[in-house]
């Protein structure tokens, strides 16, 4: 794998991390398009997409998937099989099964998930969605893809909010501060500690006198050294 790509991956990955609450191991919900692909290209879910992400993964599909692949027949039955193998997430849909992406589409809401998917039409749907991440094989080539817009645009909203409640609660510490008058008693030692600062620097006029002193030493050293040896 090329480094850029990993790269890409790393930092994506950790964009869903920090600003959306994705916590390690990292859920990754799959569909039988996913699947379907993957037995296709001979793509290992299990070891390659750990490999590219680099993180303990945990790998889940739900009934609805299930369901969906097995009513599609014996030509899917590798797919179902695969389905399977995955830990399974309770979807709440068991007595009224929905397609596997408007089922995807009602896990995302309030869970953390990487959806793996190559439906095209779900793919766009997470695309302009906030903090949903997704995940395709393009041939044999896993691509976690770039966060929608909406979730950049998110995350800068929250961080000018996050700036300006910070302002905020400085006005407030200012205000309780000059009622209590601290504020006078924390500027004073902030110029006590200014001061202190001056005194602690190096006196050029001691700096001098040293020079001098071993000035003197050695013009000592040299007449004891003649007296010496006129002796
Ligand atoms: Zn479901």
């Amino acid at each position: 794998m090329k480094v850029t790509r990993f790269k890409k991956a790393c930092k994506r990955i950790y964009f869903y991390i920090n600003n959306f609450n994705y916590r390690p191991p990292i859920q990754v919900l799959i569909d039988g398009t996913f699947c379907f692909a993957a037995i296709k290209n001979k793509f290992s879910i299990e070891d390659q997409l750990k490999s590219y992400l680099q993180l303990e993964l945990r790998l889940l599909t739900t009934p609805c998937m299930i369901i969906e692949s097995e009513k599609l027949g014996h030509k899917l039955h590798q797919v179902t099989q695969k389905l399977k193998s995955f830990n399974l997430n309770k979807c709440g849909h068991e007595k009224n099964p929905l397609a596997g992406s408007e089922c995807i589409k009602t896990m995302v809401k309030d869970n953390h998930f990487i959806v793996a998917t190559q439906d095209r039409d779900l793919q766009d749907w997470l695309r302009h969605q906030i903090g949903k991440a997704l995940i395709y094989l393009h041939n044999v080539v896993p691509h976690l893809d770039e966060p929608s817009d909406a979730s950049k645009k998110f995350v800068i909203r929250k961080s000018k909010a996050t700036t300006r409640v910070s302002t905020f609660e400085d006005e407030q510490l200012m205000n309780i501060k000059k009622k209590e008058g601290l504020l006078k008693e924390s500027s004073l030692v902030r110029i006590k500690n200014i001061k202190k600062k001056k005194k602690g620097g190096p006196n050029p006029l001691s700096c001098k006198k040293k020079k001098i002193n071993i000035q003197t030493k050695i013009k000592k050293e040299k007449m004891k050294s003649k007296i010496k040896k006129k002796l």
